[in-house]
């Protein structure tokens, strides 16, 4: 059977688990800090445990009691950086080991617009059961789901090691290891740690989900509150082609899937984005532009395309696009009418660069070109 179809019966997909059998506190809501029978209020407990800015080692801002009960109940530790790659253009690859030894790796990229911000790309999950054609963490495979816990302990040792402090200089993309979508329920409830006004108060609008394409993950996600922005590699623009690049799509065809991004519910001011990863003579015709147009249909309004460089790996034989192909390709998205980016890919040095976080699982089985 296709390893995509059957969602919730999988063997990743089973109880998340915890170090010593404890539940991380990094994704436990207030609510269920004062439900638990916590000896304090459970909003201030965890503002301080999630809020960077209250951070200090050991927790000293926190009552005894309440750092022994914590201690007691759950697992107060956060991932731990293994490795740090800096790129040359300032982003930062960190390689962060969970309790069990596993490895995922979430990518720090700052940037000036106005004011400084940095995009945090982080992982869902350890390897990813996709298989993506281009994508060096598809050849993996899938080892487990991340817990909520983890992926919001992930975003704190990120934050505390490389910053910002603030929320408002944030922006959150799950882009990295995994398919987001496969672990809905561990990464929604992230979403709404991450985003709760007690703790980091990330915004919605800042906090953008990338599937390749799980259209029934898609469809429960659009009525999930609170509901993050929403990203689709689409990446070919025939079901035989894109089948062949991302097997997801032998189960949810490009039909299908336009389908569920034309019943998305969008908010105010609320853009989806169609992203396209360009693979030099694979996917980057003119004749491939219009396709995608045409499948775009009414999403052309508003909607942004962005266009992704392959970046190239050994795990796969695919070619960068040429640059006279890639500035041919958005010449002929924009006659049609469509709103094109091309992303500046960050972190290529150090392989961390879409497609290229492969290095993960126990630590004797690390693989990449830094280690
Ligand atoms: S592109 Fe994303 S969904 Fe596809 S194999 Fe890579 S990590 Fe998984």
């Amino acid at each position: 059977m296709d390893p995509m179809v059957e969602l919730d019966t999988q063997p990743w997909d089973r109880p998340a688990p915890e170090r010593a059998g404890r539940l991380s506190m990094y994704g436990v809501l207030p609510e269920e800090f004062t439900a638990m029978g916590a000896p304090g209020r459970g909003e201030h407990i965890f503002g301080m445990i999630q809020r960077p800015w209250e951070y200090r080692e050991g927790f000293p801002r926190l009552s005894r009691e309440i750092r022994e009960w914590l201690a007691a109940n759950f697992d107060t530790a956060l991932p731990e950086v293994a490795e740090c790659h800096a790129s040359e253009d300032g982003s930062t690859k960190l390689m962060l080991r969970l309790g069990d030894g596993e490895c995922i790796e979430a990518v720090h990229m700052p940037r000036v617009v106005r004011n400084p911000r940095v995009t945090l790309c982080v992982s869902s999950q350890v390897g990813c059961a996709m298989g993506c054609a281009f994508c060096a963490t598809g050849t993996l495979g899938i080892r487990r789901n991340l817990t909520a816990g983890e992926i919001v302990g992930q975003v704190l040792t990120a934050l505390r090691k490389l910053g910002p402090e603030r929320p408002h200089a944030i922006t959150l993309v799950f882009m990295g290891m995994g398919e987001p979508l496969h672990n809905l329920e561990q990464v929604h409830r992230a979403i709404r740690i991450l985003n709760h006004t007690k703790g980091l108060n990330i915004s919605t609008r800042r906090i953008t989900v990338s599937t390749s394409g799980l259209v029934p993950g898609i469809e429960r996600l659009a009525y999930l509150e609170p509901r993050p922005w929403l990203a689709v590699s689409l990446n070919a623009t025939t079901d035989e082609a894109r089948s062949a690049l991302m097997p997801v799509n032998r189960a949810w065809n490009m039909a299908r899937l336009r389908q569920a991004l034309g019943a998305w519910p969008l908010g105010d001011r609320e853009k989806l984005t169609i992203e396209y990863v360009l693979v030099g003579g694979e996917n980057d015709t003119p004749e491939d532009a219009d396709r995608l147009a045409d499948w775009m249909g009414e999403l052309r309004r508003g909607h942004n395309v962005n266009l992704i460089r392959m970046n190239e790996h050994e795990a796969a034989s695919f070619k960068e696009p040429a640059e006279a192909q890639v500035d041919a390709f958005v010449a002929r998205l924009k006659a049609r009418g469509c709103f094109v980016t091309v992303r500046k890919s960050r972190g290529r040095d150090v392989q961390g660069a879409c497609g290229q976080l492969v290095k993960n699982g126990k630590d004797s089985e690390l693989r990449s070109a830094n280690c």
